[in-house]
């Protein structure tokens, strides 16, 4: 993994043909082969939380594809510089421009500092991505600390001519632009027909957008800016931060689906009202996690946490696993039977890998060859992760134990992250604990014969025991 050895190309090359990468673009609305901006290198930009509450399994969902993205572009041999953002300013309760900012709100609910609010989010936040062993984006930026850079990209939005000033803040004028929308196909006039906003009389166009927002009195996070004290637009975060860590122009930009129509769209509008280009050349979405068939969202409460999940017993890379059982970009409907097969599938999976490992018959070369090849297939075809877990359970089942089998898993967990080589921690009954002190006790005293009985008898009961250097492990038989 990390960086591409000089001699390669960047795709997996397999009994003399290339596996080539596919990656539906939203863009586009196809599968493409995926070719890179600068050789050997990709940059990915993917919206981050908003940081005003705990996330969700559905966020999750969309950062569990995030990392298999990265895990699979490591895998084809390329280097990475990827770029998450925390949005802990900006978002209001539509992400149309409306109501309050998300984060001012949880501040005053819980009577805290804005900052702390985002602070301990955060924290929580990443602490959950490294519970699931997501692979983290090299830079994690937050919007407050780019606030700077935000200014200078809407003056010049501003000086291109696609923004003005109204008593609200600055606009971004939509009708300067050849096309707009370009990522959805949602039609402007159905939109505007359905009186969802109130129209705003100093808005040149009813489907402009607020890219720096002029703050009321009582408004909590604002800042000096040219237009007095403000505060950011969401969508100018991500262009500001994308264009100052990864280019105007790069690889991959990630989100939800939720993002299509206006933080993407609009995300693209200001980056050519501000260069002229769309950022970037591939839009990858990841579907909803659903609960009941509607959407899992902190909105309409009907969230869970990943605490919740483990509460249950269900271990956070066990929804990891369950995840992989929708293609990113089907709904995946959650339920806790659903999560609680995965765990089960979880367990045979790794203790699996364990009898594997311990295996001593041989597979033919051509064999492994051909597993290796239809998971690389799979996953290179833009992440199919069902048809990849699939080849994985086929090893599983093999009747033949190899540790070349268990050396295949292993190396297939570069792309699933799910520890597949942890050994399950099993619960050791009281009676047994009290054997294995006896035999502790006969061998502290050379007594081998009365160790080795107590051992047969502690198989038994259904243990294994094992001197190691390290001292003794204990397996189910
Ligand atoms: P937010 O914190 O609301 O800005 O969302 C963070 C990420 O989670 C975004 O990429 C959203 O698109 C994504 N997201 C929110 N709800 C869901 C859901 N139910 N299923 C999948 N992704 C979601
Ligand atoms: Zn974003």
């Amino acid at each position: 993994m990390g960086s591409k050895p000089p001699h390669r190309t960047c795709k997996l090359e397999r009994n003399d043909r290339k596996l080539e990468l596919k990656l539906y673009n939203t863009l586009t609305r196809k599968k493409e082969p995926f070719t890179e901006i600068e050789k050997g290198k990709v940059k990915i930009y993917s919206c981050g939380p908003t940081v005003y509450s705990y996330a969700h399994i559905g966020n999750f969902r969309a950062y569990i594809f995030m990392d298999t993205l990265r895990r699979v572009l490591k895998y084809n041999g390329y280097e990475l510089k990827h770029a998450m953002n925390i949005t802990d300013v900006g978002h209001l309760e539509s992400d149309a421009d409306e109501g309050e900012d998300k984060i001012a709100k949880a501040a005053k609910k819980e009577n805290k500092d804005p900052y702390e609010i985002a602070a301990y989010y955060t924290d929580k936040f990443l602490k959950d991505l490294e519970k699931l062993n997501i692979d983290k984006p090299e830079i994690i930026c937050k919007a407050t600390d780019h606030i700077k850079e935000m200014q200078e990209y809407v003056k010049k939005i501003i000086e291109n001519d696609y923004g003005y000033e109204t008593s609200r803040g600055i606009y971004f004028d939509i009708s300067k632009l050849d096309k707009y929308p370009i990522l959805s196909d949602r039609k402007i006039d159905e939109q505007i027909a359905g009186a969802r906003v109130e129209v705003d009389k100093e808005k040149r166009n009813p489907e402009d957008f607020a890219i720096w927002i002029k703050a009321p009195e009582n408004h909590i996070m604002k800042w000096q800016s040219p237009w007095g004290l403000s505060y950011p637009g969401w969508h100018i975060e991500c262009s500001a931060m994308s264009t100052k860590y990864l280019g105007e122009e790069f690889d991959i930009h990630t989100g939800g689906i939720d993002h299509i129509p206006t933080h993407h769209e609009n995300e693209i509008a200001q980056s050519k009202g501000n260069t002229g280009k769309i950022p970037a050349k591939y839009w990858m979405h990841c579907n909803f996690l659903s609960i009941d068939g509607g959407k899992m969202s902190k909105s309409l409460g009907n969230t869970y946490t990943l605490d919740i999940l483990q509460e249950k017993g269900i271990e956070p890379l066990a929804y990891k696993l369950f995840c992989y059982t929708s293609h990113y970009r089907n709904k995946l409907n959650f339920t806790f039977e659903g999560a609680k097969s995965a765990e089960t599938s979880l367990i045979r999976l790794r203790e699996g890998y364990q009898k594997h490992l311990e295996g001593t018959e041989k597979i033919e070369t051509s064999e492994i060859k051909e597993l290796e090849e239809k998971f690389e297939t799979a996953i290179n075809d833009d992440l199919n992760m069902p048809v990849a877990i699939s080849v994985v359970w086929d090893i599983i089942k093999n009747p033949k134990k190899s540790k070349q089998l268990a050396e295949l898993l292993k190396k297939f967990d570069q792309i699933l992250g799910i520890e597949i080589d942890k050994k399950e921690e099993i619960e050791i009954p009281e009676e047994i604990k009290e054997l294995i002190e006896q035999r502790n006790k006969a061998r502290q005293e050379k007594d081998w014969e009365k160790s080795d009985q107590i051992r047969d008898k502690i198989k038994e009961k259904g243990y294994i025991i094992k001197d190691t250097k390290d001292g003794i492990t204990i397996e189910k038989a």
